[in-house]
């Protein structure tokens, strides 16, 4: 059992109200069970929300709205569902401000891709949860 992005699942729950199903992620469903979340819904944002990216240790919106403590609510509940199912292991989503994996946007909302991880992505590594992207499942054989 794994935690997994809920948008890659094709759960609309991403910003614009859309998703981001992955048909690796899909199929990998079919054979062992994915739980979905979404950090950021269950941080209690709205869907449709404001773009949103890391900026000098804050969460901030496109029209510089401070979204951090709703960031940090769902990292929070994450790991919380983590601990009552004893899961190890998550499938998130690259370069979300919640869920990027080592890939994060630099805070300029210029697509541009600095170092770094998501808000829960960073809270999951620092209880020994390990979180591997989207892009970097492999292939089905
Ligand atoms: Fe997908 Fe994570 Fe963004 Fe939710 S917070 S839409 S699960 S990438």
């Amino acid at each position: 059992m794994k935690l997994c992005s809920a948008c890659l699942l094709g759960i609309r729950c991403r910003f614009d109200g859309q998703s981001n199903p992955d048909p690796k992620v899909v199929k990998l469903a079919e054979k062992e069970v994915l739980i979905p979340v979404c950090p950021e819904q269950l941080g209690g944002l709205p869907t449709p929300r404001k773009p949103a990216e890391q900026r000098g240790g804050k969460v901030i919106t496109e029209i510089e709205d401070d979204v951090t403590a709703q960031y940090k609510k769902g990292a929070e509940d994450v790991l919380a569902i983590a601990y009552i199912l004893g899961i190890k292991e998550a499938i998130f989503k690259q370069r979300s401000p919640s869920c990027g994996v080592g890939k994060i946007y630099d805070g300029t909302f210029s697509e541009r891709v600095i170092k770094g991880d998501g808000v829960t992505t960073a809270l999951l590594k620092k209880n020994k949860i390990s979180v591997i992207s989207d892009e970097d499942l492999p292939e089905e054989e």
